[in-house]
C-alpha cells in the first residue's frame, strides 16, 4: 500500500477557483495539494476548451494580485470601462439604454475580461513557482472520509491523502458536497448560455453591452484584438448569448453562416458587422446555494456553493471572494495556534460568505426572470427599470458599487 501524504489543504477541483484558492494558501506556507479529475485545457482551439471567457471585477483582480497570478493574466485580459445595459424591445416601444461609466464611481476601470483558459494558465504558471503547493491531474476523488483530527482522501491513481482541511471547488455537481451530505436550493431554468468569440472592424472601446429582450440577454464583452496574417488588428469580443431551449436548439443546428446571420440580427449592429471567430459552446442556466458552506475539516467555495446565470458578472467574482475569505480565517487561527479544520472557525466561514451570496443568487435569478419573461408588465419593468436607474445618479452608483462586490 501506497504511503499517506500530510498536507495541511486538500483543494478538491482545479478549475479557476480552486487554482486560485491553492495558490494563496501555499505561498503562505501551507502544504496545499490540488487535485482535478481533469488534465488543464488551456489551448482555446481544443474541442474540449472551456471557451468562456470571465469579467474579473477589480476585487477579483486584488485576489489575483495577493495571489501573484495577475501581472500574467493581466497581459491577457482586456479592460472594462463602461458597461451598457439595452433593452432591445420586443418591437413594442422605445428602446431604452443605460451606461454605467466607471468613473462615476471614481475608478478608471470595472475591471478586465480574460478567456478562463487564459487565466488557469496564469494560475498554472503562479503555482508551478510555489513550493508549498502540489498539483495532480488527472486525479480523481474516489473516496474522502472526515475523522476528528483529519480527512482522509483517496484518488484514482491509489494515492492517499491527509489533509486538516478540505476545500471543496469542485464545481456545481460537487462530490465533496455530496459526501458531505449537505443540501442545496436550485432552479434549473428552460435555457441556455451560447458563448463564443466574434471579431468586428469597429473597436470596442472597452464597452460591454448587454441587449436585453424576451428570451434573455446578448452580452458582448471586450476581447483580445489579434493581428490579421494579413496585416492590421482585428478586433474581437466574447459573446454570452442567453435563449430558451427551443431556441437555442434552433441556433445550435444551423451552420456557422446561417448563425452568423443570426448573431447579427440579435446584435443589432452595435459593434458593426460580427464574424464569427470560434467554435460555439453552451450551457445550461442554473441559480443554485448549498444550505451551509462548513463542515467539520470542510469548506465549499465557489460553484460547489453557488452559481448563479451569467448576468452581471457575479459567478467567478463571488468564488475568488470566498476563497480570499477562508485564507483570511486560516491566517487567523494559525497565528492563534488553532485548527484551520475546526468547525467553530469554519463556521465563520459560512457566516461571513452565506448571506451575500444569497442576496445575490436572489438577484441575479429575479433579473433573469425579468429578462425571460415575454409578459408585457415584466417587459415595461425592464424598459423603465433602465430609464429609473439612468435618471438617478444616487440609485445608479449603489447599483454599480454593489455589482462590483460592495455592500447594498
Ligand atoms: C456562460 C457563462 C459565462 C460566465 N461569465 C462570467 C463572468 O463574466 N464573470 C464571472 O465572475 N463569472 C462568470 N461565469 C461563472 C464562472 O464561469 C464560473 O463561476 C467559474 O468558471 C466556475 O469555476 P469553478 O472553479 O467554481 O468551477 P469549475 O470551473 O467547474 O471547476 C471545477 C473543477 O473541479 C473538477 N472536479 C469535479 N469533480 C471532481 C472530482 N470528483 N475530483 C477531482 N476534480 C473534480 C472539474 O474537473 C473542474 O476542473 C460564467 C458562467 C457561464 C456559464
Amino acid at each position: 500500500m501506497m504511503d499517506i501524504i500530510d498536507c495541511d489543504v486538500l483543494v478538491v477541483g482545479g478549475g479557476p477557483a480552486g487554482l486560485t484558492a491553492t495558490a494563496l494558501f501555499a505561498q503562505e506556507g501551507f502544504a496545499t495539494v490540488c487535485i482535478d479529475k481533469a488534465e488543464p485545457v488551456l489551448d482555446l482551439d481544443r474541442s474540449d476548451a472551456d471557451l468562456r471567457t470571465t469579467a474579473l471585477l477589480i476585487p477579483s483582480i486584488e485576489t489575483l494580485k495577493r495571489a501573484q497570478a495577475w501581472p500574467q493574466a493581466g497581459e491577457k485580459a482586456s479592460d472594462l470601462a463602461v458597461m451598457r445595459m439595452m433593452d432591445a424591445g420586443d418591437g413594442d416601444g422605445e428602446p431604452a439604454s443605460v451606461d454605467f461609466n466607471a468613473d462615476e464611481i471614481e475608478q478608471p476601470v470595472f475591471g478586465a475580461n480574460i478567456a478562463n483558459t487564459d487565466l488557469r494558465a496564469a494560475l498554472l504558471n503562479r503555482l508551478g513557482g510555489l513550493e508549498h503547493a502540489d498539483l495532480r491531474a488527472p486525479a480523481e476523488l474516489t473516496h474522502l472520509v472526515f475523522r476528528d483530527d483529519a480527512a482522509l482522501a483517496t484518488l484514482s491513481d491509489g494515492t492517499r491523502l491527509r489533509a486538516k482541511l478540505v476545500i471543496g471547488a469542485d464545481g456545481r455537481n460537487s462530490v465533496v458536497r455530496e459526501r458531505l451530505g449537505i443540501g442545496v436550493k436550485r432552479i434549473d431554468y428552460p435555457q441556455r448560455a451560447m458563448v463564443f468569440i466574434v471579431a468586428h472592424d469597429r473597436p470596442h472601446q472597452n464597452v460591454s453591452t448587454e441587449i436585453l429582450r424576451t428570451g434573455g440577454p446578448f452580452t458582448l464583452v471586450p476581447y483580445l484584438d489579434r493581428q490579421r496574417p494579413e496585416g492590421g488588428v482585428e478586433h474581437r469580443s466574447s459573446v454570452v448569448w442567453m435563449e430558451s431551449f427551443v431556441e437555442t436548439d434552433r441556433l445550435t443546428a444551423m451552420d456557422d453562416a446561417a448563425f452568423e446571420a443570426a448573431v447579427n440580427e440579435r446584435s443589432q449592429g452595435v459593434l458593426g458587422h460580427l464574424r464569427l471567430a470560434s467554435r460555439r459552446a453552451s450551457w445550461p442556466m442554473v441559480s443554485m446555494i448549498a444550505d451551509r458552506w462548513h463542515a467539520p475539516r470542510a469548506a465549499l467555495v465557489a460553484e460547489a456553493a453557488h452559481v448563479v446565470p451569467p448576468i452581471g458578472a457575479q459567478g467567478l467574482n463571488m468564488s475568488l471572494k470566498d476563497a480570499e475569505t477562508l485564507l483570511d480565517l486560516a491566517l487567523e487561527a494559525r497565528t492563534a495556534g488553532r485548527d484551520i479544520g475546526d468547525e467553530g472557525l469554519l463556521s465563520r466561514y459560512t457566516r461571513a460568505r452565506w448571506s451575500d451570496a444569497a442576496a445575490r443568487v436572489s438577484a441575479t435569478a429575479a433579473l433573469n426572470q425579468a429578462a425571460i419573461g415575454p409578459f408585457k408588465p415584466i417587459r415595461d419593468l425592464r424598459r423603465y427599470g433602465l430609464q429609473a436607474i439612468a435618471g438617478l445618479k444616487p440609485l445608479k452608483q449603489t447599483a454599480m458599487r454593489y455589482g462590483m462586490g460592495g455592500a447594498s
